[in-house]
């Protein structure tokens, strides 16, 4: 077994040196690279591809933590993990029908920072911050670390979930909700569970993915102590993110009673064809996470030079249900502003 430290060690000379593996999330959140030309730097990439980075980069910053730098392969521009990290000066190209927010979100925020779109379930936004900053990202236009929640907006949050008794599954989203600390999470979580009419909580995060560290005891904590049956939507789009470090995250999250899902986006050049979706879909399954969606990329502007158009989609899909089981197959979706659900296609 390869551990994460051995991958460490078999990297080309550093600019800066690794962390030791054992540091706390936080810290290792705090160190991600932020720099777009100590990213190429690390990862071997030319001086050519250092102009497209510092363009992007100027647009939606670099944030890539050393644990997932680990997993991706150096002097591989075509790396899958790669080109969900590192900005290219495509994402300055001006493409009709790429807008800043294609989900037309503002529109459905009955109180700051809480979205009810969906019957039965309520979307809090619990953390403005991720541990990564993923190129294809539709969140990628929101001025998102101006606005972490205060006490007094989840307090409104908190009402309006009391006040409606069809609310049955709280979502803790983003940004990322685990980028939270977990004293602030616990308290939030003490009191969904105190609302009689909440059964679910579900997290959808990344960052048990990008730094399993912060699966740790504090977390399982309050995650394994609340009432309400938990579900975690994990964020995979490729079976080179799961190493044996996300696996043993999975292996706690389970072992304290949460369901694993996964959802990933349908991402030109990165999983868009069935090799390598069927791999991750066998892989998640190993982990003991299921596949729930596959999304087609939202419409945001600068990340045209992802998008899988809708045919060939739907052609990658019913191929894929050629070589998998039903229950390891995703839903592929859309996210259209107004629908009452996720679109399938
Ligand atoms: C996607 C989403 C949900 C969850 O939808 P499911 O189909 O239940 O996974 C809930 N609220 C909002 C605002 C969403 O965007
Ligand atoms: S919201 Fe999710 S997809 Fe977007 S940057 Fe954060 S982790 Fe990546």
């Amino acid at each position: 077994m390869i551990t994460r430290s051995s991958a460490l060690l078999q990297r080309p000379t550093p600019a800066t040196q690794p962390l030791p593996v054992q540091a706390r999330w936080q810290t290792q959140l705090a160190r991600a690279i932020r720099d777009p030309r100590e990213l190429c730097r690390r990862l071997g990439l030319d001086e050519a591809w250092h102009g497209g980075a510092e363009r992007g980069h100027a647009l939606f910053e670099v944030r890539v933590p050393e644990a997932y730098l680990a997993r991706i392969r150096p002097h591989d521009p075509a790396d899958p993990l790669l080109r969900q990290v590192l900005p290219l000066g495509e994402e300055t190209e001006v493409t009709p029908g790429y807008v800043a927010d294609p989900l037309a979100e503002a529109e459905h925020t009955p109180a700051k920072g809480l979205i009810h779109k969906y019957a039965g379930r309520v979307l809090l936004i619990a953390s403005p911050a991720c541990a990564v900053n993923c190129r294809y990202c539709f969140r990628r236009h929101f001025p998102y670390e101006e606005n972490a929640p205060s006490r007094a907006q989840w307090e409104a949050s908190l009402d309006y979930l009391r006040e409606d008794a069809t609310i049955r599954e709280a979502i803790l989203s983003g940004g990322d909700p685990l980028a939270a600390n977990d004293r602030r999470l616990a308290w939030l979580v003490e009191r969904l569970g105190a609302i009689p009419h909440l059964k679910r909580l579900r997290i959808h995060t990344r960052l048990p993915v990008v730094i399993p560290d912060r699966i740790d005891d504090a977390l399982l904590d309050w995650l394994g102590g609340t009432r309400l049956q938990t579900v975690m939507v994990l964020h995979i789009n490729h079976a080179q993110e799961i190493d044996e470090a996300v696996v043993a995250a999975c292996r706690r999250l389970r072992e304290a009673g949460v369901t694993l899902l996964n959802q990933s986006v349908l991402l030109r050049g990165i999983n868009d064809d069935v090799d390598a979706l069927a791999a991750l879909s066998e892989r998640l399954f190993e982990a003991g996470i299921l596949p729930y969606y596959l999304h087609v990329l939202d419409p945001v502007a600068g990340a045209a030079h992802f998008d899988v158009n809708d045919d060939d989609a739907r052609t990658l899909v019913a191929a894929l249900r050629e070589v998998l089981p039903g229950f390891l197959m995703p839903r592929l979706v859309r996210e259209i502003p107004g629908e009452a659900s996720k679109t399938p296609l």
